[in-house]
């Protein structure tokens, strides 16, 4: 039944494979000899299958671990550098038709108060990001086909980017809103965004259908198949994740693979990120009463496979994720991090923000300054750069050049320029110092001659005041 290049989701995420696989894993568990083999395909850096990665999550020798988390690093350095991807959260409506259990937007939660930003409001609420310094977006509802129709979210986007506010822009819209048509991600893909995002939530299909009895993300199939509709429709770049704590780790992390590997071998492009949300307490909701929540180290783990077994997609962590966490988990291979996120509809504004909306709380509540100063502090560059997808470098023709290292010559210069950006129009005196030095350091770094000398012409000119380069 098992069948990566089927369309069908319960043959592409066979339940039986999952199990087979993760039996595979078990009995492998102390096979040292496998895992040391697993480990030097991994070093090859192209990647791991669902059963040998799962061998390595079910291993617990501690020599083993301690080889893996020091190979994501390295990984980590040589595709993505020492960049930090900046990004935020922006939730439009929380109006939703779905019964989601985990989920305070729950069609039969009263308490929580439902609200829809409208167009003057987006205005408002994208101006204040702006003013942040934000340039990339996620935006996000819920499902509710009368209330946020996607000629609502459509009409959204294009309000979004046609806000110029200051020297400010948001350049890259990606969306996170429940699966639909293939005519619809068209329209999406027509309206510019960058990826399209749907977590699965969970993999399990039993469990799935219990944790959301009710409303169209009820159907497993539709909800999991919605990455194949999207890219019919033209969207290149898609975004997977896992919301861990609903279902077993192992479960999720060897379907979240074998989804991977799906779109590879059916699209000829994997996906362009992986989320790796933890579920989180909330209006009407306790995360305790889900059983399978992970430990930090469980968490780790899993951040450091992911980055091993598909080193071309870039990880996203959220502010559901404490400054502690995060620190441990960049550094083994999250690429993208949001800052300063709300997640109530009006978030931005105090005026617009109805109390008690928020979907989850947030762990990590520091302003977008702090967060660019403390990964500095780390050696991190924040990059606020959108140039791959406003160059057309997205799905396949991203992945050839990633997977070449190539990727590296124009993120690296355009990462130290959209730094420059941040830190002459939005950044603390005392953020804007240290930024200064940092780029000025990784400026010496950089290896091709031409490369550095045109990075060192176009700091100069954002210094002068010039914004007009397509980052
Ligand atoms: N409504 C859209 C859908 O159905 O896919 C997505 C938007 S929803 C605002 C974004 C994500 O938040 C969900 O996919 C879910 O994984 C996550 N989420 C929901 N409740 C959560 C909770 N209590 N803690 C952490 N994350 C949660």
């Amino acid at each position: 039944m098992y069948n990566p290049k089927s369309l069908k989701a319960e043959e592409f995420i066979d339940h039986q494979e999952v199990l087979d696989t993760l039996e595979y894993a078990e009995q492998n568990k102390n096979n040292v000899e496998l895992i040391d083999s697993i480990i030097e395909k991994a070093k090859l850096r192209k990647g791991l299958d669902h059963r040998e990665a799962s061998v390595l999550l079910a291993c617990e020798i501690p020599e083993k671990i301690e080889e893996l988390y020091a190979l994501a690093e390295q990984i980590k350095k040589d595709f993505y550098g020492n960049r930090i991807v900046m990004f935020a959260p922006l939730y439009l409506s929380n109006y939703c038709v779905n019964g989601c259990v985990y989920c305070p937007y729950h069609l039969k939660n009263k308490k929580i108060a439902r609200k829809k930003l409208t167009q003057e409001e987006i205005v408002k609420e994208v101006t204040a990001l702006q003013d942040m310094g934000h340039k990339r977006l996620a935006i996000e509802a819920g499902e509710d086909p009368v209330n946020n129709p996607i000629e609502y979210i459509l009409e959204s986007i294009n309000t979004i980017y046609s806000i110029k506010h200051k020297n400010g822009a948001i350049r890259r819209v990606n969306v996170n809103i429940a699966a639909t048509t293939v005519e619809n991600y068209r329209k999406l893909k027509e309206a510019g965004i960058g990826t399209y995002i749907l977590f699965q939530e969970t993999y399990h299909k039993e469990s799935y259908e219990k944790l959301h009895p009710t409303g169209p993300k009820h159907d497993y199939a539709y909800h999991t198949e919605a990455m194949d509709r999207a890219m019919e429709g033209g969207i290149d770049d898609v975004g997977l994740g896992v919301l861990f704590g609903l279902e077993l780790y192992k479960y999720e992390f060897a379907a979240l693979l074998m989804h991977a590997e799906h779109l590879e071998a059916v699209h000829g492009v994997g996906p362009h990120t992986i989320s790796v949300p933890r579920i989180k307490r909330a209006d009407d909701i306790d995360p305790d009463v889900f059983d399978n929540g992970i430990d930090d180290d469980t968490f780790a783990k899993l951040c450091a496979l992911i980055r091993v077994c598909v080193p071309y997609t870039g990880m996203i962590i959220s502010t559901r994720e404490s400054q502690a966490v995060r620190e441990k988990v960049i550094r083994l291979g999250v690429s993208q991090i949001s800052g300063a996120s709300r997640t109530s509809v009006g978030g931005y504004t105090e005026e617009i923000r109805p109390t008690d909306s928020e979907q989850f709380d947030v762990s990590d509540q520091r302003t977008l300054d702090e967060v660019v100063h403390w990964l500095m502090e780390m050696g991190y560059i924040p990059s606020f750069c959108t140039a791959c997808y406003r160059e057309g470098r997205t799905g396949d023709r991203f992945m050839t050049l990633l997977k070449a290292g190539e990727i590296q010559n124009c993120c690296h210069p355009n990462a130290l320029m959209t730094l420059k950006e941040y830190l002459m129009d939005y950044a603390s005196e005392d953020t804007r110092a240290i930024g200064e030095k940092l780029i000025e350091a990784e400026l010496e770094n950089i290896p091709r001659e031409k490369v550095k000398q045109i990075a060192a012409e176009r700091l100069k000119k954002i210094e002068e005041g010039i914004r007009d380069f397509r980052f």
